[in-house]
Parts: structure tokens; sequence; C-alpha cells
């Protein structure tokens, strides 16, 4: 209702806003809500991409380490295959020149005893004639009955004219009981037919010793294989993974066919452990090497890294929320205290501008209202009226019916006074005894003449007894004014006392009747 709420804003000045101390709180507190997500959002987003790159960066020295494994391993076994593939391929062509049965056998024998001396992979040399007895060796002393027919490289060389070296699976010397690689030739007497085999053995420990000086974990692998998937030589070198084979490994059935070389995240068939592999086919040899890096010798240290960082964001993040907290807490409290105090500011307030008797605002309301709306008016351009009412012999009212009826009286005007205003704006308050003034912003005299009127109408038509009063029931008079503050300079003062003299003008003329004038700047 209208004029009813004495701090009803008809001004940007008088009514209260938000309190400004109480608005920056709540603002202070959201920030630092924002403040503390925000930090601990930075802090876990960057170590999230901190522990993200260091697990790629891992991940690729890892490939790198395993594929430069692969590459050292496979140089090592062509290297050394080769020298034995050249020694023998120029031994043969002397041994087959000379014809087997013209050889010279101790000049052979002394040849081969050079060579054994200066390539340390060697084990043995070895001819044999067609019929798989030994002619001769690097060895001193030839042992009895030493007929190596049934070795598996023999019958191949017996059967097939191919003239490169043929690796064959890993053995056992039968003279010296050591694991030995087989790396063997065919003979062919001049007319082509066989003539026999010459044969070159490799420690097997050559490599196994070579592997063993690379510093890798205790789970990672080097493995040397046949390219058919046969395992030829492992770190870590178990006996019992010789002559096993890898042709199921997914590098065998997957990669190799189609690359030569490459690295892979596989599980081993040996020992089923998760390794990265990098594997490389020998370009010169039906040989393949494969250098495995465990999943935990890299992830591991990276783990750990990332166990130790995450429990130091966890420390910064569970300090920084208690502290959150605390400040939050601090703040809540701080925000109530303001809203208290802001409440009972705002109800002194209401109570030192509001009239107990009517509900209405008070004349220290008015005077506040009043300035403002006539600057408001003058920077608008608009109208600004004043009605001020006064309720007929109102003594005599008290007289008869008492002074406790008089308030009712009083309270019933003030009701029709807020029934008759419309625009929030309008504000009614009561002005002293049984005087009201109502103010109209943005209303011109004919406006605020009708605005009269209705209340007297009103009043007219609630009939309240009055038996003292000529008309027989409580009327009111009114005086009222406008002014256009931007044409005519006018003060508050002017228009109140402009609006009494009207006033005065209308109970003159007899009462229960309104009597407009515009204020002017001279009065
Ligand atoms: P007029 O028509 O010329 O205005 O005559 P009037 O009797 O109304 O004017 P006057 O100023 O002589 O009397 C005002 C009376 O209003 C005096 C007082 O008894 C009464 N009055 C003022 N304030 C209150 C109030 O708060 N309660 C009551 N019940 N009466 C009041
Ligand atoms: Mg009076
Ligand atoms: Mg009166």
């Amino acid at each position: 209702m209208p004029g009813r709420n004495p701090t009803n804003a008809t001004s940007d000045t008088s009514g209260e806003p938000l309190s400004p101390r109480s608005g920056r709180s709540t603002a202070l507190f959201r920030l630092t809500v924002t403040f503390i997500v925000l930090v601990i959002f930075t802090f876990t987003s960057v170590e999230g991409w901190r522990a993200w790159r260091d697990y790629q960066q891992a991940f690729a020295s890892a490939r790198d380490s395993a594929t430069n494994l692969a590459r050292a391993t496979a140089q090592h076994a062509e290297d050394a295959i080769r020298q034995v593939d050249v020694l023998t391929d120029a031994l043969a062509e002397r041994v087959q020149g000379d014809g087997l049965e013209n050889m010279n056998v101790p000049r052979i024998h002394t040849l081969m005893q050079q060579q054994a001396r200066i390539m340390p992979q060697l084990h043995g040399l070895f001819i044999y004639d067609a019929t798989g007895q030994w002619v001769v060796t690097d060895k001193t002393g030839t042992p009895e009955a030493a007929n190596n027919a049934d070795r598996d490289y023999f019958n191949y060389h017996r059967t097939h004219t191919d003239p490169n070296v043929r690796i064959s699976d890993v053995v056992r010397s039968r003279s010296t009981d050591e694991y030995i690689l087989p790396i063997s030739r065919r003979l062919n007497n001049p007319d082509g037919s066989f003539a026999g085999v010459l044969l070159g053995t490799i420690r097997v420990s050559y490599f196994v010793d070579y592997y063993g000086d690379f510093k890798i974990d205790d789970r990672g692998a080097l493995v040397l294989a046949l390219r058919n998937g046969r395992i030829l030589v492992r770190r870590p070198f178990l006996a019992q993974v010789l002559g096993k084979s890898l042709e199921d490994s997914e590098i065998f059935k997957r990669y190799l066919p189609v690359a030569d070389e490459g690295v892979a995240e596989v599980k081993a068939v040996v020992d089923d452990t998760y390794r990265l592999y990098a594997y490389r086919a020998l370009s010169s040899y039906p040989l393949v090497v494969e250098a495995g890096l465990s999943r935990e010798s890299y992830i591991g240290p990276w783990r750990r890294d990332l166990f130790k960082t995450g429990l130091v964001l966890l420390v910064l993040i569970a300090g920084l929320t208690g502290f959150g907290i605390i400040v939050l807490r601090q703040l809540r409290e701080r925000i109530a205290i303001e809203e208290e105090l802001r409440q009972a500011h705002q109800a002194m307030r209401d109570m030192a501008l509001t009239d107990s008797l009517s509900g209405l605002g008070n004349r220290r309301r008015l005077d506040m209202s009043l300035g403002d709306e006539i600057g408001r008016a003058r920077r608008q351009r608009s109208w600004v009226a004043l009605i001020m009412l006064d309720v007929d012999y109102f003594k005599r009212y008290n007289d008869r019916y008492g002074h406790a009826a008089g308030d009712r009286c009083l309270r019933q005007v003030a009701d029709a006074i807020v029934q008759v205003l419309k625009r929030p704006t309008d504000l009614a308050v009561r002005y002293g005894g049984e005087e009201f003034t109502v103010l109209l912003p943005g209303t011109d005299l004919d406006g605020a003449s009708v605005v009269a009127e209705a209340i007297l109408q009103t009043l007219r038509d609630l009939d309240i007894e009055h038996l003292d009063h000529p008309a027989g029931h409580v009327t009111v008079s009114a005086g009222v004014t406008a002014a256009q503050p931007a044409v005519e300079w006018v003060t508050a003062a002017q228009m109140l006392i402009t609006a009494d003299a009207c006033l005065y003008t209308a109970k003159h003329k007899g009462r229960d009747r309104w009597h407009a004038c515009a204020t002017q700047s001279g009065m």
C-alpha cells in the first residue's frame, strides 16, 4: 500500500538500500570461496598435467632405452655371427679347393687355432666328412668316436645345397659340455656332391656375458631368437627356456610380419610379465632380438614420484581447505552479525520515521522525501504535488466521543487516504495531530485535486458519525498545491506553506472541500 510503509522508497536516497557493508562481506565470502576453489583447481590441474607429462616422458625414455638395447644386441649378434660366417667361408673355400681328401690337415688345424684365439666368441671350428666324422678341428687331439652325423645341421646340409651358413638351435657341446650356437655350412666336392660340414660354434656365454653388462632391472629381458621363434639366448639366462619357441608371442605373430623393428607393450610368453619390448630382425641372418623393460622399471619411479607429489598436494589442499573453512566461518559470522545490525538499524529507522497511531510515516519522513522529490522533479522536468489534509471539527469529535474514539477515527482517516493512493511512489504521512499530508511525485495540480477529492469522497462514503458536525459525519478539508521546479524554483517549505494556506482557504470556505493553488517561488 502506498504511503503505509514509512520507508517506502520515494527516492533513491530516502529508501534503505542493501547495507553496503553487508554486501561487501557477502562479496568477500564469494571471493574467498572462488579464490580457494581456483587455487585448488590450479594446483590440481598443474600437478595433473605434470604427472601426465612425466608419464609420457617415462614412457618415451623407456622406448628409447629398449630401442637402443635392441639395436646394440642386434649389432652384437650380427657382428659375432658375421665373423664366423666370413671365417668359415674362407675356410670352406680353401678346403673345397684342395678337396677334403687332399686337405693339409696340420695347416688347417693351425689356421683354425689361430682364428679361435683371436675370436673370443668362438668355441670351436670343426670339419666333418660326409659321414659325420671329425676330420680336423681347432682342438688338439681328436676324441674317439666323435661323429656328428646325428646333429640337425648335419642332416640339413647333407640334404640341402644351400651355400649359406645355417644357424641352428643351441646345443650342449660334446667336447666341452658348454652351451653353444652352431654356425655351419655345407662343403661340396668338386662335382657339387656333399663332402661334409664346416662348423663354427659360438659360446652362448659370450652373449650371456654381454647381455649381463647392461644395466637393466631384474625383470627386464634380452632375447636372441631364431626367426622361427626358437630362443637361443636369454637374459636372465635359464637353461629350460633354450629351444622354447616365441612363435606364439604377440611380437612374432602380430608385429614382426608387419615391420622388422618396432616397440610394443606386450606380455611375455616365457614368464607372463608385461614389458615394453623393442624388437629387431637382423638384416643378414634369420635372427630376431628383443629387449624388454618391465613396466615396473619405468612406471615405478613415476608412480613413486606421483605418490609423493600427490601427498604434498593433498596436504596443501587440506591445509588450504581448513584455512578456507576458518576464514569462511568467520566471514559468515560477520555477515550474520552485520545482517542483525542492519535489521536492527532498519527497525530503528522505521520506528523513527513511523507514526505509531496510524502506521503511516511521520513528519520527519515527509521532510526527508519532499526535498528529494522536488530535486528529482527539477531534474526530470516533471511535477510534484502536495496535499495537506485536516479533519474538520475534530476537537468537538474528541470532546463528544472521547480521545480513544478520536484515535480510532484518525486511523480510519489514515486508511481512507492510503486506500485512495495508487502509485507506489505516493507517500502519505501523519503530519501532526489530526493533520495528514500526501506527497504525489509526478502529479500536477489537476491530478492532485482529483486525489484530494477522492480522499474527501472516501471519507464521506465512510459516514463516520460526528453529531457535532453540521454534516453529521466526519469530513476533512484539503489544501492542494503543485509545482514544476524546473520551470519555477520552489522549496519544500514553500510548498508546505502554500498547501497550508490553501487548507486554510478550504476551511474558511466551509470545510469538507479542497482548495488548490500552485506554489510560487515568491511565497
Ligand atoms: P477545524 O475544523 O478548524 O480543524 O477544527 P478542529 O477542532 O479540528 O481544530 P483544532 O485545531 O481546534 O483541534 C484539533 C484537535 O485535534 C485538538 C486535539 O484534541 C485533537 N487531536 C490532536 N491530536 C490528536 C490525537 O492524537 N488524538 C486525538 N484523539 N485527538 C487529537
Ligand atoms: Mg488542525
Ligand atoms: Mg481540524
